[in-house]
């Protein structure tokens, strides 16, 4: 262990140390702990008078953690974790607050700690690369570093009820409990607040006082803790292999080791489901309830629906009366958008004589008068106000620091005055040297806080150590990796449901306060892989300068693909699949076959009916998915994507289903032969046969005779847009619409994204070389049947033409479209950011798609003249858009 650089103080009181941290709880203590141990000076600041941050201020009755405390517990030091033990599975808050004071013993950290200081504000000295900190003490800090570890939860928030000073009887905030034990044996009290801390606080407040009225303006989901000693199952799994176990929570996603499950709900039966929503209700567990039941409860409208609704029977059943039944359940968010509480006895309690719950949504509060509270419809008599009105979550706490000025005298408060801005949620542009554990921007409330308080601190203490290391004296964000985070935060909550509800994750329980998802909700794993990555990218989007002009600054975007394209093909990348061309043809066929088998088939449509229809030579199968809404629908034939080479009617299912279901149309898959036994122009001339025959006999396969559509991905698209061609100069059969997905459309393979895209996008340049040498001879590639952008393009039916970023065959398919604009074709195109050759026919797994699939549906409707697609149903899976919280209750009704 390197012995700390001395803090020293100046004749003018200023204290100079490496570094200065604000905030003695989990996050400052462990903080204090690495950097002493990495040789740097540092004193920590907390207004409070001990160690503990949350757990020192609140103390209400009822107060413990939400996450099991064998995972809610600092690793970074086995021999620390042998030392402890808990009592309970979820433990209370003076055990907690025990368990911190031991941690700051046993490192001797509290020398280092100036209580009862609280940081009024902080100035970036240019010049000297130091930050300059005022106290409320009037004693200053000098430091290289500032680090903001001062807590997510830790800024309570002031009611918003006029009166309150005018109340003549005792007011407490759960937040700021006192130390002295609170009487509440005989009074009357009011708890104002349903959240986390009112739910843990009501139901003890009940069995003290004489009359306990609850009033509530939000309800929340909440699920019972089940409370008792650590669950056996899971100490025994963390003792068997404590290593094991840690990293598993650290490469979660919530940071407890639950592996995400990938059943999704509509595979499910009823009974299935209500089985596993009763094992998971008898659990107790809030990461096991989001991760274990079903995978699209999180990302998903519908399935969230499923679980939402078996919690509102649950609380029907639990409180006898049903008017306050109805007015405790939520119909306003998605179950979790909002954090769910963990309770004892909650609901139970409403069913106590001595508990009134005013529902504020019917009568709001008027006034607090020197005797109680008046709403519209009572007035209620009350000795004691308790407020649990929650926090100014994730910047309340820093923007209190306040003016915190950076460089060329910016303040953070201007820089955020439409909502934080950050890179990773560890430091902002503009403000050098400064670092948040846990800030707006990172995983923070949306995950176990002890695990990413560590991830923080360690990322932190390990920069500064290298900067050192490296001679470099300062650190800031650029401001192009700062607006490639919020691209990506924004990527990633369009991905989950939090943004469809109005909570304190977005700040909307804050009057005036800028609204937006804070903390980040692509997972505490991927998150730290993306830390990770920043670092072995040469510190991407960080400028360091040192002493003598040395300066570094490796600029850019550390994440441009979607969330959930980064995970599938981080995965694939695991995999270490070997190209698919060296398996051969057939192999190659087998290969898809068998992870087509491993995928989910597909949402429930109408009727799937499989077939034969004749070409010239032979037949081909199809398979017809027909939607459940009464017909006759319009019909689309639809070509599977497979380079000519693989696949076949059934190959893209999950993606003709979902189509199927969102345009109201019968899609008819072909499954049209195959290179190198069929080479060209075999797969035009069968799609362009397959069509003329699906169009014939519309009325026979029970859709609309008259015009059909065409569609298809990669290669099939390729065949679709030859189909449109040709059925053109052939005299038919008439041809209303086009959907190409990511299509073939040239054969040249001198466009940029050819170059750009060329390997780690799944498809790559050499598979497309494979499987054009299958299937066609250098001396046909020009022909229009394979080369459709050398075709003429006057004439033809409307399109909708979709490409993806990372694609190979983007650039061919732009070009396609912009001819066939050119040549006055009604063109729409969609280009995805940040998606690959896969993203729009994995249904199910890459989310971020839907809203391109929503799209496509759409033109396709508008293709057939029918109305636009949007249901209300469909509100989930509007493309980055917050909804109004009416739109969502309607839609859950
Ligand atoms: C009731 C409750 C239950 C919770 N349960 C869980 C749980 O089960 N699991 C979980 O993961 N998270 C939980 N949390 C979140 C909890 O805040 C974090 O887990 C964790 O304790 C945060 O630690 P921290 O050190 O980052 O911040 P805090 O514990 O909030 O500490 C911040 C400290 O900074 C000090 N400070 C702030 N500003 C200044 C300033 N300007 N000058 C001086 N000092 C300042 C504060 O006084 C405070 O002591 C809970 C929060 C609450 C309120």
């Amino acid at each position: 262990m390197l012995a700390a650089s001395a803090s020293e103080t100046t004749k003018s009181g200023v204290q100079r140390v490496d570094v200065a941290v604000v905030g003695a709880g989990f996050a400052g203590l462990y903080l204090l702990h690495r950097l002493r141990k990495a040789g740097l000076s540092a004193v920590a600041l907390d207004a409070a008078s001990d160690v503990g941050g949350t757990w020192y201020w609140n103390r209400y009755p009822g107060a413990r953690c939400d996450i099991q405390t064998i995972d809610y517990s600092y690793t970074f030091d086995p021999e620390l974790e042998s030392a402890w033990k808990w009592s309970e599975k979820y433990a209370t808050q003076p055990e907690i607050l025990r368990y911190l004071g031991f941690v700051a013993d046993r490192y001797d950290l509290r020398r280092d700690i100036r209580f009862g200081t609280k940081v009024t504000n902080a100035t970036w000295d240019g010049a000297a690369e130091r930050w300059l900190l005022t106290t409320n003490s009037g004693a200053t800090v000098s430091c290289r570093y500032y680090i903001m570890a001062t807590g997510c939860l830790s800024s309570p928030k002031p009611p918003e009820i006029d009166g309150v000073s005018d109340f003549k009887g005792e007011v407490y905030f759960t937040g700021r409990w006192p130390h002295e034990e609170v009487k509440l044996a005989g009074k009357r009290v009011a708890v104002i607040g349903t959240g986390s801390s009112g739910i843990q606080a009501i139901p003890l407040i009940a069995e003290q006082a004489a009359h306990l009225t609850v009033f509530q303006r939000t309800p929340s989901f909440a699920i019972p803790a089940q409370n008792g000693p650590p669950p056996a199952d899971r100490v025994a799994l963390l003792k068997s292999d404590r290593a094991s176990y840690r990293a598993q929570a650290r490469d979660s996603l919530a940071g407890v080791p639950w592996p995400q499950s990938t059943v999704v709900s509509w595979q499910l039966s009823d009974a299935e489901r209500r089985e596993r929503f009763e094992t998971a209700w008898a659990a107790g567990d809030l990461v096991y309830i989001l991760t274990q039941l079903w995978a699209d409860q999180g990302v998903d409208f519908e399935g969230n629906a499923v679980l939402a609704d078996l919690v509102r029977e649950k609380i029907r059943e639990i409180v006898k009366n049903p008017e306050t039944a109805a007015a405790l359940t939520p119909h306003d968010h998605p179950f979790g958008a909002k954090r769910p509480c963990l309770d004892t006895n909650y609901y139970a309690t409403y069913n106590r004589p001595n508990v009134t719950l005013v529902n504020l949504r019917q009568e709001p509060i008027k006034s607090i008068t020197a005797s109680g509270i008046k709403t519209d419809k009572r007035t209620a008599d009350l000795d004691v106000i308790v407020f649990a009105t929650g926090f100014d979550a994730m910047t309340g706490a820093i923007m209190a620091v306040h003016p915190i000025t950076g460089r060329g005298g910016k303040s953070l408060s201007d820089v955020w005055t439409h909502g934080p801005q950050t890179y990773l949620g560890l430091t902002v542009a503009g403000f050098p040297n400064l670092f948040m554990i846990t800030g707006p921007g990172s995983p923070s409330v949306l995950s176990n806080m002890a695990v990413s308080i560590e991830q923080h601190v360690d990322w932190v203490v390990d920069r500064l150590i290298a900067m050192r290391e490296a001679g470099f004296t300062t650190i800031e964000a650029t401001e192009m990796a700062q607006a490639g985070w919020a691209q990506h935060m924004a990527d990633c909550s369009t991905l989950t449901l939090h943004r469809l509800a109005n909570t304190w994750y977005t700040g909307a329980n804050v009057p005036g306060k800028a609204q937006g998802v804070m903390p980040y909700p692509g997972g505490v794993g991927p998150y730290r892989s993306i830390c990770n990555e920043v670092v072995s990218h040469n510190m991407l989007g960080f400028r360091l300068t040192g002493p003598n002009g040395a300066e570094q600054c490796n600029d850019g975007q550390i994440v441009r693909l979607q969330p959930d394209v980064r995970l599938v093909l981080n995965m694939l990348a695991d995999m270490k699949l070997p190209p698919l061309e060296c398996f051969g043809a057939q192999g190659a066929r087998d290969f898809l076959a068998a992870f087509n088998a491993a995928r989910p088939a597909g949402r429930p449509v109408g009727d799937v009916v499989d077939g034969t229809l004749p070409v010239t030579g032979g037949s081909l199968p199809y398979r017809l998915y027909r939607p459940a809404t009464p017909g006759p629908h319009p019909i689309l034939v639809y070509f599977h994507g497979g380079g000519w080479v693989l696949g076949d009617q059934v190959s893209d299912e999950p993606f003709c289903r979902d189509m199927c279901r969102r345009s109201g149309m019968i899609f008819v898959s072909v499954g049209y032969r195959h290179a190198p036994e069929h080479r060209f122009p075999t797969a035009a001339e069968d799609g362009y046969a397959a069509t003329r025959w699906i169009a014939e006999h519309a009325a026979d396969l029970g859709g609309k005779p008259g015009p059909v559509m065409v569609a298809g991905w990669s290669a099939g698209a390729n065949v679709a847009a030859v189909t449109c061609q040709l059925a053109r100069d052939r005299g038919g059969p008439q041809i209303s619409g086009q959907l190409l997905v990511c299509p073939v459309t040239d054969c040249t393979f001198d466009r940029p994204s050819y170059n750009d895209n060329a390997t780690g996008y799944f498809l790559t340049r050499s598979l497309m070389f494979w499987f054009w040498d299958l299937y066609c001879s250098p001396a046909d590639r020009t022909d229009p049947r394979v080369s459709p952008l050398r075709g003429k393009l006057q004439g033809l039916p409307p399109a909708f033409v979709a490409t993806c970023e990372f694609d190979p065959l983007r650039d061919e398919g732009v070009a396609y479209a912009e001819a066939m604009a050119a040549a006055g074709v009604p063109v729409e195109q969609l280009k995805a950011r940040g998606h690959f050759h896969m993203s729009l026919t994995m249904v199910d797994v890459v989310i971020t798609g839907v809203s391109g699939r929503v799209q496509m549906a759409d033109a396709l409707r508008r293709f057939a003249g029918l109305p636009s697609a949007w249901r209300e149903g469909d509100v989930g899976f509007r493309p980055s858009q917050v909804v109004a919280p009416h739109e969502i209750a309607s839609a859950a009704e």
